[in-house]
């Protein structure tokens, strides 16, 4: 017998049959002796219908309220599900984040997880195995009472941080592929799906843009040591033999790893947007004149190039943006156009970075290397690289996404056999 936290994604619980198969799932492991924590998404769409919404309602509207509106989709299934394990004899009830509650920080619309109360939950799986139904994504901020959602996909940390409260065994997050595979599946069919992953490199590959887990919750299950199992609800519950090992991918330490390869993954995002500065002064003092009003509102800066001056008194910077942030970012430059000194702004928002990661990069040199020569073979112009201890990106014209990712699969021998 075991605790457990099952977390439920939208396409998993997208309809009522859908809904109706999540209940299977856990009444099988109610039927197997385990105490079941379930958190659920919203129904696939409803999330973004939701913003849609909130956006057309008011284009600079308060995030507050925004919070109020997107919270609500998770409500809808937390509810539903609860009446379909009722209607399967299982005794359930449902749970919205201020109930529990889940309290969170005030950064409405990516607030964090400050605290959970796990202790109602225990106390009725023990008094009465009554599995709580969780509504995902949503909390309370502890200070003023107002409901905060915890950012797209954020219902993989409510799972997490609830699995961390009630010290679950194992916190399992069904979706609709059935593990972590080597590159995103539905870009690269020969992707290889992985038995585990460590920490540290899923939380590159989800930052870099596989958005499998959202970043924070890998976080969380690393410093909270949280054992993590993606796997997938399309899996017949009628099929799962509850005394063998589940399959899908397991999100463990870097020590329960025995065969380490050199690269693991590899992940990409198209929602970036570069910005060239032409002809800026090459002096002290500039790199933060630039950065400064930017770090101000909030724009992510992500890679960022320096060209060595040619006339030693001006020279050009590049550094990429979510996309979200590029108009931000030109309006504030624009703003210090006085202060920074320069000639003009060049941007591109057709552009995609795409990443390698591997813990055995640590000890083996030369691997980025490899990939520029295969990635000019290819005629795949790079605009941008960065590099860290266990990964490195380039930034490239996001027509070309598709072809680097594949070359950079088969290079890395990362194709299934
Ligand atoms: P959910 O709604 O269950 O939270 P998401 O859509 O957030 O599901 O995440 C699952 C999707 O993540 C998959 O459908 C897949 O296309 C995508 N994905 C991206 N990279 C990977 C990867 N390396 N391994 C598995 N899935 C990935
Ligand atoms: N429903 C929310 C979203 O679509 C949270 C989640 O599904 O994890 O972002
Ligand atoms: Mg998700």
């Amino acid at each position: 017998m075991a605790r457990l936290v099952m977390k439920f994604g939208g396409t998993s619980v997208a309809d009522l049959d859908r809904i109706r198969n999540v209940a299977r799932h856990v009444k099988r492991e109610v039927d197997a002796g385990n105490d079941v924590a379930v958190v659920v998404s919203a129904m696939a769409g409803a999330t973004n219908q939701l913003v849609e919404w909130c956006r057309q309602a008011g284009a600079l509207h308060d995030t507050r309220e925004y919070d109020a509106v997107v919270a609500t989709g998770e409500q809808v299934t937390a509810g539903l599900l609860a009446i379909a394990l009722e209607g399967l004899g299982v005794e359930a009830r449902s749970w919205q984040g201020w109930q529990l509650p889940i309290l969170t920080d005030n950064a409405h619309g990516s607030a964090r997880i400050v605290d959970v109360n796990g202790d109602e939950l225990i106390k009725r799986f023990k008094e009465r195995k009554q599995v709580a139904v969780i509504a995902g994504f949503q909390g309370l901020h502890k200070d003023t009472g107002r409901i905060t959602t915890l950012g797209r996909g954020g219902s993989d940390t409510s799972a997490v941080a609830i699995a961390a409260a009630i010290k679950a065994e194992r916190c399992d997050i069904y979706t609709d592929v059935d593990g972590v595979y080597s590159t995103d599946p539905r870009v690269v069919p020969q992707a290889r799906r992985m038995d585990k992953i460590a920490y540290e490199e899923m939380l590159e590959l989800a930052s870099l843009g596989a958005k499998v887990m959202q970043v924070r919750s890998v976080e969380l299950g690393m410093t909270r040591n949280v054992p993590i199992m993606v796997r997938s609800s399309f899996e017949k519950p009628e099929d799962i033999d509850p005394s063998k090992p589940p399959s899908g991918t397991l999100i463990c330490d870097e020590s329960e790893i025995m065969e380490q390869q050199v690269v693991t993954g590899i992940a990409f995002s198209k929602d970036e947007a570069q910005i060239s500065i032409r002809r800026v002064q090459d002096k002290p003092g500039v790199a933060a004149a630039i950065f400064g009003p930017l770090a101000d509102a909030s724009v992510n800066v992500d890679m960022i190039v320096q060209n060595v001056s040619a006339d030693g008194a001006t020279t050009d910077l590049t550094f990429t943006v979510p996309s979200a942030d590029y108009e931000r970012a030109r309006m504030t430059l624009d703003k210090a156009k006085g202060a920074i000194g320069f000639e003009r702004l060049d941007g591109a928002t057709d552009v995609a970075k795409v990443s390698v990661i591997g813990i055995g990069m640590r000890s083996h040199a030369g691997v980025a290397a490899q990939a520029f020569k295969a990635l000019s073979e290819h005629k795949i112009n790079i605009l941008a690289i960065t590099t860290s201890e266990i990964k490195f990106s380039v930034l490239i014209k996001a027509a070309q996404t598709d072809l680097a990712v594949r070359t950079l699969h088969t290079l890395y021998g990362l194709d299934r056999a």
